[in-house]
């Protein structure tokens, strides 16, 4: 029997400590950078792990291995039925919780989620304007969403912040209204920039809005302060006048593989050690074969081992992971 907390440390050194589990590949939203108009083929209910499951992952984890961090997130997590069971089961360890939507039903969950001890939440935005929100989501739930927001704040929440995956010639000419947005209502927003993981393959470089051109967007409207890295995959920036602070993950532009401290679960139990991983590690097989607790981190820490330096965008080694974002868990 292995003891406690050792550090899950691959071969270039990086510690992990940052678990995303992903609790289902459906979706009630279409966006359409990462999922097909018809919805992809979803998972057999058999398939997905059972709460049980993702909790014994998660503790062994967090007991063996100090990860401190956990985000919920799919697929839209809040279409699993219970969600907020696995959030009270996941609550009662020492992490930071946290969850990722879009948002669409968070006004009639936001109070339990934060009943049953989420402390964190993203929500997903790529427009505020309705008629793009709907050609972009194939949903008319814009507003849904903007309550969502309001609700998540008024549960306590905190912070709540929005992420907006910026594509050029789609919804590039929002980056102001956003950070005026984010400004008005006390909320992070996030730019992410578009990565090659879109569902039916349309990712071009070209495509991609880069850090460098959004900072200078929104600075020429609002001066802003560089506020220093951390382990963080966002490089923050601070609006001078006090009005708050917004974020961009620049995964394509400005990769950060070197300080990346993150590991995941996807909602069919396959462990990744990156979200452009072409390997998983079978951890679901493991679980309903018997394993014992030092066969699973056998296997996890395998995987981490295996971790390469970091994914290839943008060049010519870049290869495509075989599942888009909403299978792996974004
Ligand atoms: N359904 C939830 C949501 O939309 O927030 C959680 C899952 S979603 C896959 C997680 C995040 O990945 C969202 O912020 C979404 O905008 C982002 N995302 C999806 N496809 C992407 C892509 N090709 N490039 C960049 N971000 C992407
Ligand atoms: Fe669904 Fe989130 Fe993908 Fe949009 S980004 S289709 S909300 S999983």
């Amino acid at each position: 029997m292995r003891g406690m907390s050792r550090s899950l440390i691959d071969s270039f050194g990086r510690v992990h400590r940052d678990l995303r589990i992903s609790v289902t590949d459906r979706c009630n939203f279409r966006c359409r950078y990462c999922m097909p108009a018809d919805g992809l083929e979803w998972l057999p209910r058999e398939e997905l792990l059972s709460f049980e499951e993702i909790e014994r992952v998660a503790r062994l984890m967090v007991e063996r291995y100090g990860i401190s961090s956990i985000r919920l997130t799919g697929g839209e997590p809040t279409v699993r039925a219970r969600l907020t069971t696995l959030v009270g089961m996941l609550a009662v360890l020492p992490v930071d919780l946290s969850l990722t939507t879009n948002g669409a039903t968070l006004k009639h969950v936001a109070d339990d989620l934060a009943a049953a001890g989420l402390r964190r939440i993203n929500v997903s935005l790529d427009s505020l304007r309705r008629d793009r929100f709907l050609e972009l989501t194939l949903r008319d739930e814009l507003t849904a969403v903007l309550d969502g927001i309001d609700a998540a704040i008024g549960a306590g929440f905190d912070p709540v912040k929005v992420n907006v995956v910026v594509m050029r010639g789609v919804n590039d000419d929002e980056l102001v209204e956003f950070a005026e947005f984010g400004r008005e209502r006390g909320v992070i927003v996030r730019f992410i920039e578009f990565m090659p993981l879109d569902a039916d393959e349309a990712w071009s470089n070209n495509a991609v809005v880069t850090q460098s051109e959004i900072v200078s967007t929104i600075g020429e409207v609002f001066p802003l302060v560089p506020v220093a890295r951390t382990s963080a995959p966002a490089t923050r920036f601070r609006y001078a006048d006090g009005g708050g602070e917004f974020g961009v993950v620049a995964s394509v532009t400005r990769k950060f593989c070197d300080t990346c401290d993150r590991v995941r679960l996807t909602a069919d139990g396959q462990f990744r050690n990156c979200l452009f991983a072409v390997d998983e590690f079978d951890l679901r097989g493991l679980l309903r074969a018997g394993a014992t607790d030092d066969e699973i981190c056998d296997l996890i820490e395998r995987a981490v081992g295996a971790k390469w330096a970091g994914h290839g965008i943008g060049t010519v080694n870049f290869i495509r992971p075989a599942r888009s974002m909403s299978q792996i868990g974004g």
